[in-house]
């Protein structure tokens, strides 16, 4: 577990902090080896060095390109300590092992973003420097590997805390930045090598993950597009089985991974379905059958599921597949579909199935979106809210089936693009507001969406009469919650934390409506 470390490689180009590094290490008898401009920095300070030309017995050559490419070197990355065999090689060939690498690359991203030429962008591609780094991570049993200077204090600390060892933990860490930084590297590389070389087209200019398939266009025509898959391995619409329709576009994947994601919400209650248009649900909806979980889903806004992706929670079958080809649909996307249902949509040429092996689990993980010159990186959104989270801060409490619903629409919220409101009845939404400035008109939008539904199937009363509803971030004036009231909701679900909590509680007393905080708010944008 434990590592002593008692031999390091130093290289870098960027040398801040070198100094400072190279006397703590010698001050704790590490031996130090290094290359050229780092060794001579390192000796200038008085620090006692190897050079790596010394130990390879080979002459840096060719301007820099071939330094520490050698088995001297990458031997010592790379032997298995503990593995007899390795032992004997290392010995038959001369070779030590190498205990700390520290690499920082040559700085291509620095000199590309200098405007340099296309040869000296070339020049600048570090070979040596990633080979290592890739070396010293894969072997982090026993090598610990460095590659960013703000690294260095902790390295120490770390040596103080386990007697001049490292941990296992620690190393690993240390290696999954180091395979970010190579990856990161080479994506610098293949985008400025795409840009100058005038390939912009997306299926080329890939910068991480597999190439699954190229599209005819992006999000719009004009837009060349292509999908990768990260290698995760997740139930999705990235892994899943497409048994008949076209293949599917840009905005295809799209809509049918947030249709997906919403479904998984629901592994473990009855038979459920999302119909997404957009990126947002339309219609999510729980039944006692799959079939009747659609058409309820369904009845939520007719005229938004016209050409819709739809998403269930468990196995299509022949009665769903029959209620789904009444109107138009994209995607189909479920945890499986047998033969019955297979053989209904074989009439539907266009149609869509996709199927997974199971739903996508809440894991932690990441997402990431592009913003200029840059990316913003977060945890994906798995916070979730059981009845035991919930404060209830009105006189009037909610009922066991208000409850239900408010978790329900709660969790349909969170899908749904900010500000998002959801109604709720019955475990059926009823009215859906999404993406809009301001969270009133999400919260009339909804309404009126369900009135026109109400017109259009003929029912004695609005849906969302005697709904409760969701908002995924707080009320910061009574009026929006005003407007729900109006529209006949009784009970609501919100995050709550505005400063103006106390003057929407009391409207919401007034209003005879009985609220619940969750204190987890769901922006998605
Ligand atoms: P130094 O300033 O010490 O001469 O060079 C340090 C730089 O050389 C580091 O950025 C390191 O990644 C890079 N480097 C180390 N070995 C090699 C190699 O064999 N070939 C190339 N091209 N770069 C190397």
């Amino acid at each position: 577990e434990l590592v002593p470390l008692k031999r390091a490689l130093l290289s870098v180009s960027d040398k801040t902090g070198l100094i400072e590094l190279g006397q703590a290490l010698a001050g704790r008898g590490v031996e130090i080896l290094s290359t050229g401009g780092s060794a001579k920095a390192l000796r200038d300070a008085g620090i006692e060095v190897r050079d790596v030309s010394e130990v390879t017995g080979s002459p840096e050559m060719m301007d820099g390109r071939v330094k520490t490419l050698h088995p001297r070197i990458h031997g010592g990355l790379l032997a298995l300590r503990d593995d007899p065999a390795h032992a004997q090689a290392m010995e038959d060939h001369g070779i030590g092992a190498i205990d700390l690498l520290v690499v920082n690359l040559y700085p291509f991203e620095a000199t590309v973003a200098r405007g340099a030429d296309y040869a000296e962008a070339v020049e600048n591609i570090d070979i040596g420097g990633p080979a290592m780094i890739r070396a010293g991570a894969k072997n982090h049993d026993y090598v610990t590997v460095m590659v960013d200077v703000e690294d260095y204090a902790a390295l120490l600390v770390e040596l103080d805390d386990n007697g001049g060892q490292t941990s296992r933990a620690f190393r690993q860490t240390l290696a999954q930045r180091a395979y970010a930084r190579t990856a990161a590297y080479d994506a610098a590389v293949s985008s400025w090598m795409a840009g100058a070389i005038g390939d912009v087209a997306p299926r080329r200019r890939a910068v991480a993950g597999m190439l699954k398939q190229t599209m005819r266009y992006g999000e719009n025509p004009h837009q060349s597009a292509a999908f990768y898959t990260d290698g995760s391995n997740r139930p999705g619409v990235a892994t899943a089985t497409q048994h008949q329709g076209k293949e599917l576009s840009y905005n295809n994947i799209n809509d049918t991974d947030a249709a997906f994601e919403l479904v998984s919400e629901f592994a473990d209650a009855g038979p459920t379905c999302v119909i997404v248009k957009h990126a947002n649900p339309c219609g999510v909806a729980q039944g006692g059958t799959l079939a009747e979980a659609y058409g309820r889903a369904y009845d939520c806004d007719r005229v938004s599921a016209f050409g819709g992706i739809v998403a269930l929670n468990r196995p299509l079958d022949e009665e769903t597949a029959r209620a789904i080809t009444g109107i138009f649909t994209e995607v189909v996307i479920a945890p499986g579909a047998n033969d019955a249902a297979r053989e209904v949509f074989a009439a539907k040429k266009n149609l869509r199935l996709l199927t997974t092996e199971g739903l996508a689990a809440a894991v932690p993980g990441l997402t990431w979106r592009q913003v200029s010159g840059g990316y913003l990186v977060q945890d994906r959104d798995i916070g979730q809210v059981t009845e035991a989270d919930l404060k209830v801060v009105t006189k009037l409490s909610p009922t066991d089936e208000q409850l239900r619903d408010l978790l329900f629409a709660w969790t349909v919220a969170k899908h749904v693009k900010s500000n998002a409101i959801v109604y709720a009845k019955g475990g059926a939404t009823v009215g859906v507001g999404a993406g809009q400035m301001s969270r009133v008109d999400s919260t009339r939008i909804a309404a009126r969406k369900a009135q026109d539904m109400a017109e259009a199937l003929d029912l004695p009363e609005t849906p969302t009469v005697g709904s409760v509803v969701a908002s995924d971030a707080f009320f910061p004036f009574p009026d929006g919650l005003l407007a729900a009231a109006g529209a006949g909701a009784r009970a609501v679900i919100q995050p709550g934390g505005s400063v103006r909590d106390d003057a929407v509680i009391e409207a919401a007393d007034e209003a005879g409506l009985a609220m619940v905080f969750t204190g987890q708010r769901h922006f998605r944008h």
